[in-house]
């Protein structure tokens, strides 16, 4: 009871809808009536337990009352209502976590466009778009208290008994001067089939004497044959059911009958909310079971790596008291969500094809959730690798597998691979050089999920994906390159043999490669080794990255590999052949992106390397 203050963020959030949203003012009715529709579903819900619920007031519907001569306009539901501290807590809070910090964000950046503002949930503050004063007159079910919350929407609201004889919500919004037309007849049947269409209870519009008229079709639109659904209609139901302002993609409604008859519809979102990350996000998936919404944010219905799409099941086989636990083992649920992934993945192929820009923009907003699938789902990887797109060496697209595979040159058995921080860092490395002299267009990775993904798809297309920073890569030669390299293998033996010795404990072994052109020297992978940028990811969170998981490999054929391996055979003591030989090793941490262990001392020889060079 009595004065409460706004929590901060609400203000924030406030005066960013109203300064984005003056010219779409009359949507605060379809978020209102949104509202309405929810409190109906949860009441419907909780009523298949506690049926007492509906003692009273046995109809489920929203109405719509124009008071003219007190310019009130006002729009009842009899859902479940709101208790005082429901009152407080939701028409006084933002909850959302990170809110906050996506708010700074939106103010200082210049993305204040109405959809990412819509991610909030502003829903109920439209209602101060139009109104500058709105009270909220609640009786939660099953309760006999009521209680009414005001505010002009400046820093604090009210919260007071009131009087209500029935269960559900009643909004007064008492209109600015500008908007008298709010409470016209023809205006409010308008913006009810613009945006309310879909709401599955009867919106009743009426008049002074009491008089009530059905406005909408009342039937939920999944249900209704899809050529009787227009394109806006969908597009108000993905923003009820999303709570999402923006404009889907692309879209699958489907119909399965058979041991499991259930209707699916699902949308790709076109923005990804910014807690896209959050495992605890909301407003993902809707169950519902014969119209009635048992579950909101069900997550079993996708897999994990589909988490970004939005929409909606209704079941006809489902039982009814359903929960989260009897999910999880339900085989009914398992045939659900194979079809429902099945048809997902139907989506994203069509777009793909039919629309490569969206699917580029899909891409770079999902894609690395997508790739998850590679690593953890062995029954839809190969679905999954298809709609895969990376960087690689062929030029600045991304390139899908299949592309790849179709550029392979003679002679080639693997889709090469290697990870790191940056494509550009990765264009330089030397593991790229021997593959490069043939022509093989190798994949540049970079995003952290990239390794994991690509070990888990293990080959495409016939085509083993190979890891081209690994020790153990072999390339195939011909006969006189392999005769070459044996020779110049020869050669180099006692700088190997010195090298061992010089790296011990540092590196798994000493290597004379086969993958460099114009590098003396470099670092290969070893055994369970993760490329460089991702034992610092893993340095960074705590965790201990294990040493000594890397090879030295040593370019035979370069000069100045040739003159070291003379050196050593001259004196294999040489204090000059240890500091170079070091220095070489260095110079290979610093390609590959790892911190030199010695920073000081490698400053110290290339130092005298330089002042040697001068002089
Ligand atoms: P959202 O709908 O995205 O949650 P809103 O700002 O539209 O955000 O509403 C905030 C909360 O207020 C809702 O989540 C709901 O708990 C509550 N609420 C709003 N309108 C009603 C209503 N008519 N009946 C019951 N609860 C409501
Ligand atoms: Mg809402």
């Amino acid at each position: 009871m009595g004065t409460h203050a706004f929590q901060a963020e609400v203000g924030r959030v406030l005066s960013l809808v109203i300064n984005s949203l003056y010219s779409n003012k009359e949507i605060f009715l379809r978020e209102l009536v949104s509202n309405a529709s929810d409190a109906l579903d949860k009441l419907r819900f909780r009523a298949l337990t506690e049926p007492g619920l509906l003692e009273g007031e046995p109809q489920l519907v929203i109405r719509l009352r124009a008071d003219k001569d007190n310019k009130v306009l006002v729009i009842e539901d009899t859902g479940v209502g709101m208790t005082e501290a429901e009152l407080v807590e939701n028409l006084g809070t933002v909850a959302r976590s990170g809110t906050a910090e996506f708010l700074k964000k939106l103010e200082e950046g210049a993305k204040k466009d109405v959809n990412v503002i819509g991610q909030f949930g502003v829903g109920f503050y439209s209602a101060y778009l139009v109104a500058d004063r709105v009270e909220v007159v609640s009786r939660a079910a099953g309760t006999e208290k009521a209680w009414k919350w005001t505010s002009t929407g400046k820093d604090t609201f009210e919260v007071e008994p009131a009087e209500k004889t029935t269960r559900g919500t009643e909004l007064h919004l008492h209109l600015k001067d500008e908007h008298g037309e709010m409470l016209e007849d023809w205006r409010l049947r308008e913006l009810v089939q613009r945006y309310s269409d879909y709401v599955a209870y009867p919106i009743e519009l009426e008049d002074k004497d009491g008089k009530r008229e059905t406005i909408n079709q009342g039937r939920a639109l999944w249900q209704r044959p899809k050529s009787e659904i227009t394109d806006e209609q969908y597009e108000e139901l993905y923003k009820h059911l999303t709570h999402a302002w923006d404009k889907p993609v692309a879209r699958t409604h489907f119909r399965v009958e058979g041991t499991q008859e259930f209707v699916g519809l699902f949308w790709l979102p076109q923005d990804p909310p910014f807690d896209l990350d959050d495992p605890r996000k909301q407003h993902g998936v809707r169950l519902f079971v014969k119209r009635i919404l048992v579950m909101e944010d069900c997550e079993a219905i996708l897999p994990q790596w589909l988490r970004f799409m939005r929409g909606l099941v209704d079941s006809d086989d489902l039982p009814l008291n359903v929960s989260r636990e009897l999910l999880q083992e339900s085989s009914s649920l398992r045939t659900i969500k194979k079809q429902v992934t099945k048809r997902v993945l139907d989506l994203l192929d069509e777009v793909a094809k039919d629309k490569p820009e969206d699917y580029a923009k899909f891409w770079e907003s999902f894609g690395r959730i997508l790739k998850e699938g590679l690593a953890v789902d062995p029954e839809w990887k190969e679905r999954v690798a298809k709609l895969t797109r990376w960087p690689s060496t062929h030029g600045a697209d991304l390139v899908s597998l299949d592309d790849y595979v179709g550029r392979m040159k003679e002679g080639q058995d693997a889709i090469y691979w290697v990870a790191g921080e940056s494509k550009a860092a990765l264009e330089g490395s030397p593991h790229l050089e021997a593959l490069r002299a043939r022509g093989y267009e190798v994949l540049l990775l970079t995003d952290a999920v990239d390794t994991w993904a690509a070990e888990g798809l293990r080959e495409h297309g016939g085509k083993k994906l190979v890891n081209a920073m690994r020790a153990d890569v072999k390339l195939p030669d011909d006969e006189e390159t392999k005769k070459k390299t044996e020779e110049a293998t020869k050669e180099i033996e006692p700088l190997v043999a010195a090298a061992k010795k010089l790296l011990e404990g540092k590196v798994k072994e000493v290597l004379v490669s086969s993958r460099l052109r114009e590098s003396p020297a470099c670092l290969s992978l070893t055994g369970a080794a993760m490329p460089a940028h991702l034992e610092k990811l893993l340095a960074r969170s705590g965790k201990e990255v294990p040493k000594g998981q890397r090879s030295f490999e040593l370019n035979p054929t370069h000069p100045a590999v040739t003159a070291l391996a003379a050196l050593a055979a001259k004196d294999p003591n040489d204090p000059k052949l240890a500091d170079w030989v070091t220095l070489l090793y260095e110079q290979s941490l610093v390609a590959e992106g790892s911190p030199v262990e010695d920073p000081n001392g490698f400053a110290r020889r290339v130092t005298a390397l330089l002042t040697q060079a001068i002089g």
